[in-house]
């Protein structure tokens, strides 16, 4: 029996699907959730990420706001924007786009989302509750990969889970939430030794690299769960043809849109070793709009109740 593939796609359209009634709620007792998103300069891959969730928001009947300040914008000018988007009862949530520019302070503007309006979960109040257990926003990624787990009915709690990848963004917060679903958890980097011998221990592993088909067949237990969150484009024959072989069919899609997607799993070994594996794209791609959809309604279910009851939670 092949490996069985762990549908992204579909885990996102049933969370979407759960948040329709609550976002109907919503706009009967208040008004529908508001979403704001800043994008600072023309960044193609941001400019795309930032469409597609403009338009979740409009599916969904999420009021969005779209905000594109200029590349050359100063550290206290974005700073004046993000104030006056906490400041404002409709937005219930603020993302900022990374990366920022570098002439930007970007530690100084993710920190000056306010906690309850942040969406993403990057900021250090809500990665401290994360690392607490207390309930919060949460890292969009990351919580789109646990929801795969759990609808998937695959089991976390005794299991040995490593994370290749320390980002605060994917890898830290990857690690974390295992770790509170009780599995032992490794997390790898490019500093560690024998990369394929500790993957080789997982029951779970989770790639959040960024390097095309590094995970080879080899480095995975057989019948591993392996979660792939690379997103790497190849746009040479050469690159295609080393991770899918001279003659691929991969090569017509490359001529035909320039570029080819790959994970950070080589995609035809892992089908050969691991029991179950995310796809790329239709893995982890689609739940991380679908958990960013989640946060908004949650803060926005957070601030009606403090408008009604005046309590937070
Ligand atoms: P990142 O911030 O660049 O972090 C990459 C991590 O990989 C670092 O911790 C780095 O180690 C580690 N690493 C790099 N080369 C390695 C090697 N040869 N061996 C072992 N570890 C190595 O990247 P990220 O933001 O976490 O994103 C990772 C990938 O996921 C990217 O392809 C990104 O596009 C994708 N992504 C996808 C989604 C989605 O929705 N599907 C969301 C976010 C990210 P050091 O810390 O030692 O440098």
């Amino acid at each position: 029996m092949g490996a069985q593939i762990l549908d992204g796609k579909r885990i996102r359209d049933e969370i979407l699907a759960e948040l329709k009634p609550r976002i109907a709620v919503l706009a009967g007792a208040r008004r529908s959730p508001g979403l704001a998103v800043v994008l600072v300069g023309h960044d193609p891959a941001s400019e795309i990420y930032v469409r597609n969730k403009v338009k979740a928001c409009e599916e969904l009947g999420i009021y969005s706001e779209k905000l594109t300040p200029p590349e050359d914008t100063a550290t206290a000018d974005l700073l004046g924007i993000l104030e006056g988007l906490n400041q404002r009862p409709e937005i219930d949530g603020i993302l900022v786009q990374t990366p920022l520019p570098h002439s930007i302070d970007s530690r100084r503007v993710l920190n000056s989302v306010r906690p309850d309006k942040d969406v993403d979960g990057f900021h250090p109040y809500n990665v401290g509750n994360l690392v607490a257990g207390v309930p919060g926003p949460r890292a969009c990624t990351p919580a789109g990969i646990m929801e795969l787990l759990r609808r998937h009915e695959i089991p976390v709690a005794g299991r040995h889970a490593v994370v290749v990848g320390r980002s605060d963004t994917v890898g830290k917060p990857m690690a974390m939430m295992l770790l509170h679903q009780n599995a032992t958890v490794t997390i790898c980097h490019s500093r560690t030794r024998d990369l394929a011998a500790e993957c080789r221990r997982a029951d779970i592993l989770v790639a959040a690299i960024g390097r095309p088909a590094l995970i080879r067949g080899g480095f995975i237990k057989p019948g591993a769960t392996v979660i792939d969150v690379g997103m790497n484009r190849l746009d040479t024959p050469a690159a295609v043809e080393s991770v899918y072989g001279a003659g691929s069919p991969k090569l017509a899609a490359l001529a035909a849109k320039g570029s080819v997607l790959v994970g950070d799993v080589h995609p035809l070994e892992v089908a050969e070793r691991a029991g179950s594996y995310t796809p790329v794209p239709g893995g982890v791609g689609p739940l991380t709009i679908a958990m960013l959809m989640a946060n908004t309604v949650e803060a926005a279910e957070g601030h009606l109740r403090l408008a009604v009851h005046g309590m937070a939670c």
